[in-house]
């Protein structure tokens, strides 16, 4: 060994002790990894789960979970959109994946901890961080800190996307329907996406995929226009309207559809104490 590469060795050895030991490095390298990740926001009700809040005959639950809201218990009947775990673990290779929801923390956080079993969901945004301007809910995409170049956002309410347009992908609404499809058909767009220097706008990247691939959600049509009256420490300040006359993925909406035999079905609904 010369002079020089004992010097070098030297200075190899003093910088491993001030900067520490070999893991951290190791898994400062896997955080980057998972940041060169795009960016994948999924809002939770009706696009990825339905919940109510009442025992409902005609609702079609999977599972009863008790959440804590402001020194209450709530039962919380919920029923997972078809094809969700599989969607969540195969977009978990190409994505980063958050939550951004206008549920309560303490009804998200419940919510998680039943679909994300497999750990695939990174971090979520709630209520709190949700912007409400004349009865509309809003997402500002922006305190999420990652490149709008670099992020989808998929929700079932088309206010959510105001801010960021460009980045916002319209799913159907999910009630309870099994035979919903509408995930299982997202998987190969989002792979599509996921190869993309950048993925904006998304509504633009969705029509020339279309062109050549299909319509992803030609034949369901539900549209919940979620409206949020009062201030925000009441629980009853939501009240979902089914905008949609010909409801395709509901048996209770087509039941209440029958009933109504009106042009457009407006109902409160039991699941509006938390969701949006
Ligand atoms: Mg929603």
């Amino acid at each position: 060994m010369n002079c020089l590469q004992y010097i070098k060795k030297c200075y190899q050895n003093l910088r491993q002790k001030r900067e520490g030991p070999e893991e951290s490095y190791r898994l400062s390298t896997q955080e980057s990894e998972v940041r060169k990740k795009k960016t994948l926001v999924l809002d939770l009700d009706e696009t990825l789960v339905h919940c109510e809040f009442k025992e409902n005959q005609n609702f079609n639950y999977e599972t009863i979970l008790d959440v804590w809201h402001r020194g209450m218990l709530y039962n919380v009947y919920l029923c997972r959109r078809p094809y969700l775990r599989e969607f969540l673990k195969q977009m978990s290779v190409y994505y980063e994946i958050i939550i951004f929801t206008a549920g309560y923390e303490s009804y998200c956080d419940k919510v998680l901890q039943f679909i994300d079993l497999d750990k695939h969901i990174s971090d979520y945004y709630a209520r709190s961080n949700c912007i409400f301007v004349n009865g509309n809910c809003l997402k500002d995409l922006t305190i999420l800190d990652r490149p709008l170049d670099q992020l989808i956002f998929i929700d079932n309410n088309p206010n959510a996307f105001d801010l960021q347009p460009d980045n916002g992908l319209l799913i159907p609404s999910f009630l309870d329907s099994d035979e919903d499809e509408c995930l299982l058909r997202l998987i190969p767009f989002l792979k599509f996406m996921a190869n993309k220097s950048a993925v904006k706008p998304v509504n633009q990247f969705l029509k020339d995929y279309e062109t050549t691939h299909g319509s992803l959600f030609s034949d369901t049509h539900i549209t919940l226009q979620c409206h949020i009256d009062g201030e925000e420490a009441s629980l009853n300040e939501e009240s979902c309207i089914i905008m949609d006359d010909t409801p395709k993925h509901r048996k209770t909406q087509t039941l209440m559809h029958h009933q109504s035999k009106g042009k457009q079905v407006q109902e409160a609904r039991s699941q509006s104490l938390f969701s949006g």
